[in-house]
């Protein structure tokens, strides 16, 4: 299948699920592929592509077509922000103010988005329910500009999915956020259906990742 014809069906899962097409953000994960996927990603007009990795976002964004609109979704470690940050467009992932610090420095008045961790697990990323409003006016403070939330959804039912993407929402309503990155290839349709702003999709637009990265870390 065509990169064109898996994002045409991308987006009519996206009007499946409730969402308006043209305005939920379809950000093209492009990790663990190629650069030649990268330039067919562009070609088919996906520009909005997510990277995980630091150094595969560095070495792919060095080479891309123009246009292309680099979305940060994994977890970062400060030092790799200095790297990163002449290419990025959105920071999905800042789920502590050691990290916002050192993208503020770095990208002064940068726009990101706050993960917040809806699994329970503390293992996962993100900053707690309860600490979200701290880090969004931390963030402020250093001069970032808050777009909103992502998250990553829960292992589960789809109504623990599901709940879990309401309380996205719920949160960031309650902080006047516009933007919502919820939504993987497993349960695009449960974000979407709770508000979604944002999909990340890599497995249904371009396949199965060969490891967990073929440019590496
Ligand atoms: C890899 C990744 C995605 C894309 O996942 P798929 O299941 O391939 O669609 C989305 N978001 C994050 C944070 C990721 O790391």
């Amino acid at each position: 299948m065509s990169i064109a014809t898996a994002a045409r069906m991308v987006r009519e899962r996206i009007a499946t699920a409730g969402g308006d097409p043209e305005a939920v953000r379809l950000v093209a994960v492009t990790k663990g592929h190629s650069l030649a996927t990268v330039h067919a990603a562009a070609a088919a007009g996906l520009m909005d592509l997510g990277e995980s990795y630091a150094q595969e976002l560095a070495a792919k964004a060095e080479a891309a077509p123009a246009g292309v609109r680099w979305h940060f979704i994994g977890q970062l470690q400060s030092n790799k922000v200095r790297r990163i940050a002449p290419f990025v467009y959105l920071w999905h992932s800042v789920d502590r103010l050691s990290l916002a610090a050192e993208i503020a420095r770095h990208a002064p008045a940068a726009e990101v988005l706050v993960q917040v961790n809806v699994t329970g697990l503390p293992q996962q990323a993100g900053c707690s329910p309860p600490g979200v409003a701290a880090m969004v006016e931390g963030c402020r403070e250093l001069g970032l500009e808050v777009r909103g939330l992502m998250a990553i959804g829960p292992r589960g039912s789809d109504a623990l999915v599901r709940a879990s993407f309401a309380e996205v929402r719920a949160l960031a309503d309650d902080l006047g956020l516009p933007e919502r990155s919820m939504g993987m290839s497993g349960d695009l349709a449960a974000a979407v259906a709770e508000g979604s702003t944002m999909v990340r999709v890599g497995t249904d637009l371009f396949g199965p990742r060969g490891g967990a990265s073929s440019v590496g870390q």
